[in-house]
């Protein structure tokens, strides 16, 4: 028997859709779980936009499809998500410098049949950092866990604010490699190292500053399998998990919380890539505010 198709609360069931709606979708697997569709619909209904924000579940080997599927079905573009940054990167027709650079796309634009990727997550990171704590990035040496699409952004990102040690930690220590690689070429100067999630990472923990999730574990807030010694934590560090979901903190801030770190949660950069985001579909200002209270009135 076919389960019953899901049910809106009234609140939620005035999106307009008409013969002339422009689509923008969103490619993951998960996807459910994403607030974009939430934030960026709002977005688009307060500045009076005739957009429509949907999510699509992709499967990885389904991706060179459906990105073929945004151009066949006139999308005016998208928001690429795990785990598809990466490889959705060699599937357009240009790259904006801030995909090149990472090699992983967060935003597709469609004009006209081209279809151009860019990359506003470390921006976003960046603007969230930003509005939570005050950093002094070039003595800020630097975790990130993980080495796909996000933590590549937020690499390069924290690179180009000029912080002079990166270490990366990541279950595939090939990819972690190719991370320290990358940013070897791309700044030369940089302290750049690689480490497999199975290794002792206590110091690399204790001579940094900045501490970032950007693996998707933790989504189940199982802090067990999080590859960092949280004991090591202490007030002077500041821990950003760009995982949301679940209300309050994720396993690995609420273990940062007991330590005395400085917290930033995912949602503050979610809505600064996506307000970037917004701005390269529509070319109109994006309503932050209506925004932020989107994703806060989860
Ligand atoms: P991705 O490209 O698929 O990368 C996933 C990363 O997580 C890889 O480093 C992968 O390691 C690691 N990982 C996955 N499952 C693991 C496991 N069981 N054990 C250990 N490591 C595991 O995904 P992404 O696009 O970078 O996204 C990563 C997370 O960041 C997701 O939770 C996403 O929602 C979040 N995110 C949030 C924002 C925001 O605005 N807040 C923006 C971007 C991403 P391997 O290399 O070994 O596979």
């Amino acid at each position: 028997m076919n389960a019953l198709p899901p049910r809106l609360n009234r609140k939620e069931a005035k999106v307009h859709i008409d013969g002339k709606t422009r689509l923008i979708g969103i490619l993951g697997d998960p996807v459910a779980h994403s607030l974009s569709p939430r934030m960026q619909n709002a977005a688009f209904q307060a500045a009076g936009l005739n957009f429509c924000y949907v999510p699509l579940r992709v499967k990885q080997k389904q991706l060179p499809a459906a990105v073929e599927g945004l151009r066949a079905m006139q999308f005016r573009g998208a928001n690429v998500t795990i785990p598809h940054k990466v490889p959705a990167a060699e599937l357009l027709d240009c790259l904006d410098r801030s995909a090149a650079r990472t090699g992983a796309v967060n935003t597709i634009v469609n004009d006209a049949g081209k279809l151009t990727g860019y990359n506003t997550d470390g921006a976003g990171f960046i603007a969230a950092l930003a509005e939570a704590v005050s950093v002094e990035f070039p003595s800020a040496t630097a975790v990130i866990l993980g080495a796909g699409g996000a933590a590549r952004s937020v690499a390069v990102a924290l690179a180009e604010k000029g912080v002079p040690r990166i270490a990366i930690i990541n279950r595939t220590l090939a990819k972690a490699r190719g991370l320290k690689a990358l940013l070897k070429l791309e700044f030369p100067d940089i302290e750049a190292v690689a480490v497999g999630l199975k290794e002792k990472c206590d110091d690399l923990i204790i001579s940094s500053k900045l501490l970032v999730n950007a693996t998707s574990l933790g989504m189940d807030g199982d802090l067990k399998r999080l590859p960092v010694a949280v004991d090591k934590l202490t007030e002077g560090h500041i821990v950003c998990d760009l995982v949301y979901g679940g209300p309050g903190d994720t396993a690995l801030l609420a273990a940062a919380r007991e330590k005395g770190a400085t917290l930033m949660g995912g949602l503050g950069m979610l809505l600064h890539q996506g307000a970037a985001s917004f701005k390269l579909w529509t070319s109109a200002q994006p309503p932050i505010e209506v925004m932020r209270k989107a994703l806060e009135s989860q």
